[in-house]
């Protein structure tokens, strides 16, 4: 039965002590040492403070070591249509070529929709479609060629690796109140799990405003103070300001 579903994110796996490796591979450019002895040697509070030095002075490319694997399901393909925009990241999703959705298909239906009295609308659409689509499949139509007539809205399930550079640009342009509520959401739960696991990497991280002046000139929305608060309550959840 086709029904309406909300976004999961889960950090599946990341590099093994990501903040220690990023380290030992930033203190490697400025020591003359082996490479064994500065990993024996590298303690917390030295991987930390190297950490916010490297986030600090932008010396980023050392974060493209680690990377983490994301789960993301109940979310919509005019979500992922946006996220594989980019590039230095690797996507594994569900097909519509061969999952084919012969009980219905779920879907993700935006505020806006029930908010201005349309959800019912909308639902009997997708039961439409549904519909239509499980017809089409029995008549012998490819899963291919029926997949035409499903819509953004349509759920999918996606895994997605990227580094913790790029990551942070990421965060930076979809936490972003410009960007489209459903990916910001995402982005926004991805964020707290990187947090986590890597509080040091990520605690600059987020809209381009929360740390500085807004980088969007005459596209601002104009809420920035609203915005640094909001993560500053976010990095205090997440035990990275007191
Ligand atoms: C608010 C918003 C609105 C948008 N509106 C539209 C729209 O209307 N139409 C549309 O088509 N897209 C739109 N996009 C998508 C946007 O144009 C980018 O395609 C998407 O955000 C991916 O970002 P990126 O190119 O910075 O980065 P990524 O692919 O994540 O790459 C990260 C960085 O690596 C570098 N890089 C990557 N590949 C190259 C390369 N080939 N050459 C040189 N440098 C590279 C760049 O510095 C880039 O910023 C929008 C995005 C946002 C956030």
């Amino acid at each position: 039965m086709a029904k309406a579903v909300d976004v999961k994110v889960c950090l599946l796996r990341h590099t093994y002590d990501p903040e220690n490796l990023a380290a030992l591979a930033a203190k490697l450019c400025y020591t003359d040492s082996d490479i064994q002895g500065l990993n024996e040697k590298l303690s917390r509070v030295d991987v930390e403070s190297f950490i916010e030095k490297i986030v600090r002075i932008g010396h980023h490319s050392v974060l493209e070591h680690v990377s983490f694997s994301f789960g993301v399901e109940g979310v919509s393909r005019a979500l992922t249509h946006q996220l594989v925009r980019h590039r230095l990241a690797s996507y594994s999703q569900k097909s519509q070529r061969y999952v084919k959705h012969t009980e219905g298909f779920d879907y993700i239906i935006p505020e806006s929709v029930s908010a201005h009295n349309m959800g019912e609308k909308f639902e009997k659409l997708m039961k439409e479609i549904s519909n239509l689509y499980a017809e089409m499949i029995n008549a012998g139509i490819p899963g291919e060629d029926a997949r035409y007539i499903l819509p953004n809205a349509c759920e999918t399930k996606i895994i997605i690796t990227m580094n913790a550079r790029e990551l942070l640009h990421f965060f930076r342009i979809r936490c972003c109140n410009r960007a489209q509520w459903e990916i910001r959401k995402m982005a926004e739960m991805m964020l707290e799990e990187c947090l986590k696991v890597a509080p040091s990497i990520f605690s600059k991280a987020g809209p381009g405003c929360v740390f500085g002046p807004c980088p969007e000139n005459e596209f601002t929305c104009g809420k920035a103070q609203e915005v640094r608060e909001r993560y500053k309550k976010f990095l205090k959840e997440s035990g990275r300001l007191n």
